[in-house]
């Protein structure tokens, strides 16, 4: 796809339950070309139009969360009640339709300059989870990471056994928080540590000179950042992408 610089047609291949009200979706070129691959950490803005005459139009944009390639493009969605373009992609694109998306754009990528035994740390919120795991796939095998998940409990859990597989044949630790396990939880099992991320974790179990790259809730990445700049990190190393 040459000169993709403004909204082109994208058709719905594949749509699968990732966990509660989390799906992900993928997706293919109309006309068979290749798709730009992206550089993981990067989004897709989508476009739909509404029935609205006050918004004709409703742009959204979702982080590519698998591999970078250039053939299928996956992104992994959060229905939010009234959401206008969540609620149509979980409810309405069917496979076989087509939606408008751009090219893969953001700045939220890994600082290819870092040296490589700089540690890096991926530490996701909730849906935040997206970009990270791309991140994840793409570097697993050549460089340190560590990589924490901060969910509610295993009903809300995306990708946690693919993640758990991924760190273990790379040998990379990773560590999963539940703020809310449920009854049938299992400490050790289906989680790691019970609450949130917290400074004293942080200084304890991550290596503070490693470059940080975080998403989440706007409260998580607040905390993060402050607790991370408090233990000394310096700001250059500490990376995130807001969800707003
Ligand atoms: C760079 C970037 C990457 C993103 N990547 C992803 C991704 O990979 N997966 C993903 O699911 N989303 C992602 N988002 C969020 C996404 O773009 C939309 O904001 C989200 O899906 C809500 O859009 P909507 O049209 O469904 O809801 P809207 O119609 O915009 O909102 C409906 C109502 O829900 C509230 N609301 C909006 N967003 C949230 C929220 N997150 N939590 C709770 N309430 C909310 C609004 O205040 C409003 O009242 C990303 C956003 C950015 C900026």
């Amino acid at each position: 796809m040459n000169n993709w610089d403004s909204f082109k047609e994208l058709v719905l291949i594949d749509k699968k339950d990732v966990c509660d009200t989390i799906k992900s979706f993928y997706f293919k070129s109309k006309n068979g070309e290749k798709l730009p691959k992206h550089t993981p950490g990067q989004f897709l803005p989508f476009k739909i139009k509404t029935n609205d005459p006050k918004m004709k139009e409703v742009i959204r944009t979702y982080s590519l969360s698998d591999l970078p390639n250039d053939e299928v493009y996956r992104i992994s969605v959060k229905k939010i009640d009234g959401g206008l373009m969540s609620s149509y992609l979980h409810n309405k694109l069917q496979i076989g339709d087509s939606i408008e998306a751009m090219a893969p754009c953001g700045v939220f990528v890994l600082d290819e300059s870092l040296p490589k035994d700089t540690p890096i740390v991926l530490l996701s919120g909730g849906i935040g989870i997206t970009p990270l795991l791309s991140m994840l796939l793409a570097n697993a095998q050549d460089r340190n990471i560590y990589f924490v998940q901060a969910v509610q409990n295993s009903k809300i859990h995306p990708f946690g056994n693919d993640i758990n597989n991924i760190c273990k044949e790379n040998n990379l630790k990773n560590t999963v928080f539940y703020s809310n396990p449920l009854d049938t939880d299992q400490l050790g099992k289906d989680y790691d540590v019970q609450g949130f991320v917290t400074k004293e974790w942080i200084k304890d179990n991550l290596p503070l000179n490693s470059a940080f790259y975080f998403c989440g809730p706007p409260i998580f990445m607040e905390s993060l950042e402050k607790n991370l700049l408090e233990l000394g990190v310096p700001q250059d190393k500490i990376n995130y992408e807001k969800f707003v």
